[in-house]
């Protein structure tokens, strides 16, 4: 998965000596000097906006990292996506006269398609024809509540996996999870798809209900999952925008990215995909940043910062750890050290990478300063089970990003949340938590305060820095099909 490229040969090459530096000069002078709301060019260009962009190929970026040393680039094959009204192998909109014959469950675009997947599809369809038809199972789910239709759901997986003689993989429980049934009554007879995003089913107007809230999110998850398809995943260009004075968070995502990018070409064509990767890796020192702005009065000058963050996953907080030069340290000039340190159960680094990663590249600029950023992972361990005996580890701000703390059945069964939550209150610092739906932040504020004495430094509100890269939503499917990476926001602290 780790791929050694070495760059051409360049020579250090400073963003202000970018190819169509005229263009680009005149609109940044606007920003800083004309407040006047004439010209169309300074308002940030949303994602839902890049819609309709092609996908942009790397040698159509415009600025150019200004070292010249080895890189690493990590290529993660984008796993398989299950959804009922696409392909199954290409994800093209397909209606439900193309689905299997046999389990009535997943879509062909055509009998090429279908006879390509067969060898993989055919032990599965075995068991869903006999599971879904023959025993009319998911006809049992029709007037069913909400939460009994995901319980049902749910035990049908299990049943499933118990027929199959394995645990499924994520896409193949997509089938289950996200079947071809109305989303309000759960019935199957005469489906109707929205002719816009072609994303959802209902049975009639009635229940297609508040759908238009969320047509264009659908569209988005479309193109994006498209996209991806033919492009993989991307690692968006990062830009070296270096502070001299410290940066004050504007009022959102679409504000910063568009000031770091300075409105370039690149900025100005990038597809969404490529804007929803660069929010996904963003969103995290982002969403830090904001917090610190948020408790700390004296963010403005502190030399170092310590982050202890909690929960964390390899695939979303740690394989792009260069994000914390360009979206922190440049941000923050008085800042010469800042410390990571990763906690999780889940938290695997390929052996090969600890190293890699672990030192983080920044630029000669920084380097040369003295500015340094300082990864730790603990790999495969619970936040309360790090020897702290020393107390030396003092961070300032401790991250739980989507954590889901009001979930009790925890870690491998086991409800491992109460002694963490215990150890993070009691360092008596401000503790960030995030949530992928705005349901879930209270019910996690609750859950430490079942545990601990706290005070709420920021109430629940949605996260001007959350990711943009939308994904289907299970716990509460009925009132908000789609989520976000850090929607919503909380900080707490323990009481002194
Ligand atoms: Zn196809
Ligand atoms: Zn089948
Ligand atoms: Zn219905
Ligand atoms: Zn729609
Ligand atoms: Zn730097």
């Amino acid at each position: 998965m780790g791929r050694k490229k070495n760059k051409n040969k360049m020579g250090p090459i400073l963003p202000e000596k970018k190819s169509g530096i005229s263009g680009e000069k005149l609109i940044k002078d606007d920003i800083e000097s004309n407040n006047s709301l004439n010209s169309s060019s300074k308002y940030p260009i949303d994602i839902i906006s890049r819609l309709s962009y092609p996908f942009i190929k790397p040698s159509e970026k415009d600025i150019i990292s200004e070292d010249d040393e080895e890189e690493y680039e990590f290529n993660f094959r984008p796993r398989l996506v299950f959804s009922c009204n696409l392909c199954l192998v290409c994800l093209k909109f397909c209606d439900s006269s193309a689905s299997c014959e046999a389990c009535g469950m997943v879509s062909y675009c055509s009998v090429k398609h279908r006879q390509e997947n067969l060898p993989q599809h055919k032990d599965l369809c075995k068991v869903l024809t006999e599971v879904c038809k023959t025993n009319k199972g998911l006809l049992l789910a029709k007037d069913l509540s909400p939460d009994q239709y995901r319980t049902f759901r749910v035990k049908l997986i299990e049943t499933i996996e118990k027929g199959l003689g394995r645990s499924l993989d994520l896409w193949e429980k997509e089938i289950i999870l996200y079947p071809r049934l109305c989303r309000k009554c759960h019935q199957r007879e005469g489906l109707l798809c929205c002719p816009k995003c072609r994303m959802d089913v209902y049975c009639c107007e009635e229940h297609r209900g508040d759908h238009d809230q969320w047509c264009d999110q659908y569209q988005l998850f479309r193109r994006i999952l498209s996209i991806q398809k033919s492009h993989g995943n991307v690692v968006p260009e990062l830009p070296n925008r270096r502070h001299k004075e410290p940066y004050t968070l504007p009022q959102n995502l679409d504000h910063q990215i568009a000031e770091l990018f300075e409105f370039s070409q690149y900025y100005k064509k990038m597809d969404c995909h490529t804007y929803a990767s660069l929010s996904h890796i963003a969103t995290v020192p982002l969403t830090t940043l904001f917090a610190i702005q948020k408790s700390y009065e004296n963010w403005k000058t502190k030399k170092d910062f310590s982050v202890d963050i909690i929960g964390a996953e390899f695939h979303f907080d740690c394989w792009n750890l260069r994000i914390w030069e360009k979206m922190f340290l440049h941000y923050l000039p008085a800042l010469n050290s800042l410390t990571l340190t990763f906690t999780g159960p889940e938290l695997q680094v390929p052996q090969v990478l600890v190293e890699i990663l672990a030192k983080v590249k920044i630029c000669t600029q920084c380097r040369t300063s003295g500015r340094s950023i300082s990864v730790t992972f603990n790999q495969e361990k619970l936040y309360h089970e790090i020897d702290d005996l020393t107390g030396l580890n003092r961070p300032d701000v401790i991250c739980l990003f989507n954590p889901g703390l009001y979930r009790e059945t925890g870690f491998n069964g086991r409800d491992t949340w109460p002694l963490t939550i215990r150890k993070f209150c009691k360092k008596k610092i401000p503790v960030v938590i995030t949530s992928y739906t705005e349901k879930e932040i209270p019910q996690d504020i609750q859950r430490i305060k079942s545990v601990s004495d706290v005070e709420v430094i920021l109430e629940p509100q949605k996260n001007p820095f959350a990711a943009l890269k939308p994904d289907r939503n299970f716990v509460s499917d009925d009132t908000v099909p789609l989520m976000y990476k850090n929607n919503f926001i909380t900080i707490i602290q323990g009481k002194i």
